[in-house]
């Protein structure tokens, strides 16, 4: 499929991350007013509590956008979904009969403050990315050792916390925790001094179920994704994770990008999981390409200075697709919600320049980056921000998340001092 012109022109390029083609979902604010769901298309914002307050868009009998979240359109399954943009693509689309009704609607990005887009109901973080899995099994147990007996056969994964889940914009400070010290039996209460970023796609379950639903079912449920970055604190993590897995390490905080980018938007870009080294049990087994040819990047910028690209990757990468991850996590007779987010697991690829943690990009510290700047980092320093970037690249026009940054701030003075 082509561009898909436009009346808002700004949208009608190969290159804008929200063209017609897109249509991404998001909270915004203008001047401190109540935050609302608004449509992104070019360099404008539709507000949708306009457009449903107008009559412009009606999709049940109840209102779904009285309220600054996706949930309530989220829970009202496929067939709306499809109604909705279907609606939206009409309303403004090139030579559309509304026009004149909708323009006064629309309201500039430049404008406007960007919200959480959804309530995150519970968040579950994955491990689904191989090269990265190996790498850093390689760097803690050894190259022999580095996969876990399971892993080629379900996708692993943790409970996170919802709340730790925070727009992209949003500041985060480096935690305080026990570290390991000298001896494992002398720990140390200190500041993280190896904050890490990790490169992951988010999918948003739209649709709630109870008891195991297969992989195609799974993909049925899944709304759409978002950018997420799993901000690690690696010392932490590595005194913490054995055996119950990651906890305080990854509590601090998960940033996501603005916009909702919705499986319809990434349709063209399916792709298939990679070739299986051992067979899957079959309700694992995949039923269609249910990744996406998404290329990724992440910059890094000293406080004040020009951003470094510190990594280049695809979530084609990736060795388990969302669908898989939620079909998996609904085995065990888990209830699943409207609004819960699944991080897929960092996302690197087999070269170097295509890992998606600072722990692999600087081999636990032993191999540190040099910026463009000059300076060099193996892990975060305090005023760094560090930006996720994706895009889906169709042919002349591009399928773009909105950007998933965050600055990290010091650490504040011992929190148990007094
Ligand atoms: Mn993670």
């Amino acid at each position: 499929m082509p561009l898909m012109k436009s009346w808002v022109t700004s949208a009608n390029s190969a290159t804008h991350p929200f063209p017609l083609n897109n249509l991404p979902y998001g909270v915004f604010s203008v001047d401190g007013d109540e935050p609302r769901c608004g449509v992104a298309i070019g360099d404008m914002i539709l507000d949708m509590q306009a457009a449903e307050e107008a009559g412009l868009v009606q999709l049940t009998d109840m209102p779904l956008f009285d309220v600054p979240y996706w949930n309530d359109l989220m829970e009202q399954g496929p067939a709306v979904w499809t109604a909705l943009r279907e609606r939206l693509t009409s309303l403004l689309a090139e030579g559309a009969a509304e026009q004149d009704k909708v323009e006064p609607l629309l309201v500039s990005a430049s404008t406007a403050e960007l919200h959480m887009p959804f309530a995150v109901s519970e968040y579950t973080d994955f491990y689904a990315g191989k090269n990265h899995a190996f790498n850093v099994g390689t760097m803690f147990r050894g190259p022999e050792n580095a996969l876990p007996p399971n892993w080629l056969h379900i996708p692993i994964g943790y409970n996170g916390r919802a709340s730790s889940v925070v727009v992209s914009g949003t500041d985060v400070r480096r935690p305080w925790g026990q570290l390991k010290g000298p001896n494992d039996d002398a720990p140390r209460w200190a500041p993280c001094a190896r904050f890490d970023i990790e490169l992951e796609l988010g999918a948003i379950v739209g649709t709630s179920s109870e008891g195991p639903i297969t992989v195609q079912q799974a993909d049925d449920h899944i709304f759409g994704y978002v950018l997420l970055n799993d901000w690690s604190a690696r010392d932490i993590q590595a005194w913490e994770y054995q055996p119950l897995g990651p906890f305080q390490a990854k509590a601090t905080a998960t940033s996501i990008s603005p916009w909702i980018v919705t499986k319809s938007a990434l349709h063209p870009f399916r792709c298939n999981t990679p070739e299986r080294e051992v067979e899957l049990l079959d309700h694992l087994k995949d039923c269609g390409p249910m990744l996406y040819d998404i290329d990724l990047e992440v910059t890094m910028a000293p406080e004040g200075k020009e951003p470094t690209t510190i990594a280049r990757t695809n979530y084609k990468e990736m060795y388990y697709s969302a669908a898989q991850q939620l079909a998996h996590h609904s085995t065990s007779g888990c209830p699943m919600n409207a609004g819960d987010l699944l991080g897929s697991g960092t996302i690197s690829g087999p070269t170097k320049e295509s890992r998606g943690s600072l722990l692999e990009l600087s081999w636990g510290g032993k191999e540190p980056l040099t910026l463009d700047t000059g300076e060099e980092r193996s892990f975060i320093a305090d005023g760094d921000t560090l930006t996720l970037k994706g895009a889906a690249k169709g042919k002349g026009y591009t399928i773009g998340f909105g950007d998933c940054t965050g600055t990290v701030l010091p650490a504040l003075n011992d929190p148990f001092q007094r």
